[in-house]
């Protein structure tokens, strides 16, 4: 059924009962009296905002006209914020072991090769749990080739987030380190191995369609290496591509940004971040990922081997294949290298990791202070950090660091847009821009927290109730 043929009263009704097999997108819409927090910082009060054929026409106070032939949606009392970004992910992992064999070799259970290929083709197990969070845009920064089509397919499906994905990484670990994680038909990790080599896959990764170049890892220590590192640098440079770095430690960091990295992807965590590394930061104008609660992901997915996986996820967002491995997770204890161990290994686990936070909190404190941009990035995928609603966690963990929560919003919105070069589509609420955002029962610059009371998400005008599922039959886009 086509939207137009619809009664206007009837597209409203439909919208607010958002029936979830056919959600009808109405095409012209005005929602008013919602607090709006446009992604910039701004706020207003008793908003309006008009969306047309799936984009912001305008967005106002209550002196803003709403243009005839409108649809009107009255949300007094709740509020607004863009949809939200998460500006670190990987659609090649799951949430559990069975995507990381290195971290637990399940493959005798779950063959790898094949959840490589179901992924590959039902990326939309993800899709719905990131957008029934609210995370209506992602940046894939690393993983098999495969990852890269998913941009244009997920650009022109409103059951999708916008997707950005740099396909395969570059690492100095060799090949021969390197079997577990990747597949006998693809491979997500490179042994950057020469000048040429590192080059090359600059130049093809470009060619693909690759919105970064992502390097796992720097050996400081090794002159080879690094001489080809600085190759791929300059490579990325003339392809005009982006330099993304997974570079924890401080060193590594430093050189990573005098490289021209634009992205860290993860905290600096061994060390406090120092002067040299602001300038350093602020020179390369880098944006940094805090990803703070990854660690400790992996840490409950090893604690769920022996006890529950605690799951906060009100609405399932969270996919039933996901949902069932978490509970069912103490099948796969027997394939813990040295059981023995088991609970010595949580125990020293939690105590390097609260170092590693306290670190990590500082550090971050420290970026935010000296200007430097920052994208909530959660690295959903790895074992115990989930796709979709990760993101809550790590919003939470940033506000504990000491950003204020209207700083964070901003963060997972704009600067996560600019982060995947989508800064002129999303991230903001604004006249032209896509129309995703976020409808609240409360105030998330109160406390970002606040953003578990999303009740409803809207992708390109299409607006839905998050607590139920889409439809697995239909997608009409
Ligand atoms: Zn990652």
């Amino acid at each position: 059924m086509k939207p137009s043929a619809l009664p206007a009263f009837m597209a409203t009704a439909l919208l607010l009962a958002c029936q979830p097999s056919n959600p009808v997108p109405v095409e012209y819409l005005a929602i008013k009296g919602a607090t709006l927090f446009d992604g910039t910082g701004a706020i207003r009060p008793n908003s309006i905002i008009v969306i047309r054929e799936g984009r912001i026409e305008s967005v106002g106070g209550p002196e803003l006209p709403i243009p005839e032939g409108a649809e009107m949606l009255d949300l007094s009392g709740k509020f607004i914020t863009p949809g939200l970004v998460d500006a670190h992910v990987h659609f090649g992992q799951t949430g559990f072991f069975d995507g990381r064999p290195d971290a637990l070799d399940i493959r005798d259970t779950l063959d790898y090769a094949e959840l490589q290929s179901y992924l590959q083709l039902h990326p939309e197990r993800y899709y719905e749990a990131y957008l029934r969070s609210g995370v209506t845009a992602v940046y894939d920064v690393g993983g098999y080739p495969w990852t890269l089509g998913l941009q244009a397919a997920a650009e022109n499906n409103l059951n999708a987030p916008h997707v950005a994905a740099a396909g395969p990484l570059l690492t100095p670990v060799p090949d021969e380190n390197l079997t577990a994680i990747n597949t006998p038909a693809q491979k997500q990790l490179l042994n950057l191995k020469s000048p040429e080599f590192g080059r090359e896959a600059v130049r093809q990764n470009s060619s693909l369609g690759s919105k970064g170049i992502k390097i796992w890892g720097l050996d400081l220590n090794n002159a080879a290496f690094m001489e080809s590192l600085r190759a791929v640098a300059e490579e990325v440079e003339r392809q005009q591509n982006t330099l993304i770095v997974h570079a924890t430690d401080l060193d590594q960091a430093k050189e990573a940004l005098r490289l021209g990295a634009r992205v860290l992807v993860h905290s600096v965590d061994d060390k406090l971040v120092d002067d040299e590394f602001i300038a350093l930061a602020k020179q390369a104008r880098a944006v940094y990922c805090p990803t703070l609660v990854v660690v400790r992901g992996y840490l409950n997915a090893y604690k769920a081997l022996q006890s529950d996986f605690v799951l906060a996820d009100p609405n399932r967002a969270v996919d039933s294949g996901t949902r069932n491995l978490l509970q069912s997770a103490g099948l796969f204890y027997k394939y813990m290298p040295n059981p023995d161990g088991y609970t010595d290994m949580l125990t020293r686990m939690e105590a390097s990791l609260s170092a590693m936070d306290s670190v990590m909190a500082t550090n971050l404190k420290r970026v935010y202070e000296a200007g430097i941009p920052i994208a909530v990035s959660t690295d959903a995928g790895n074992p115990g950090t989930l796709h979709g609603i990760s993101i809550y966690d790590e919003m939470e963990a940033m506000q504990r660091a000491g950003i204020p929560a209207a700083e964070i919003l901003v963060m997972g919105t704009k600067i996560g847009a600019q982060t995947m070069g989508r800064g002129d589509d999303f991230g903001t609420l604004e006249a032209g821009k896509m129309a995703d955002l976020v409808i609240l029962e409360q105030d998330p610059t109160q406390d970002i927290a606040h953003m578990r009371s999303i009740t409803h998400v809207m992708r390109g005008g299409r607006l839905r109730l998050v607590n139920q599922p889409f439809a697995t039959t239909t997608n009409p886009e």
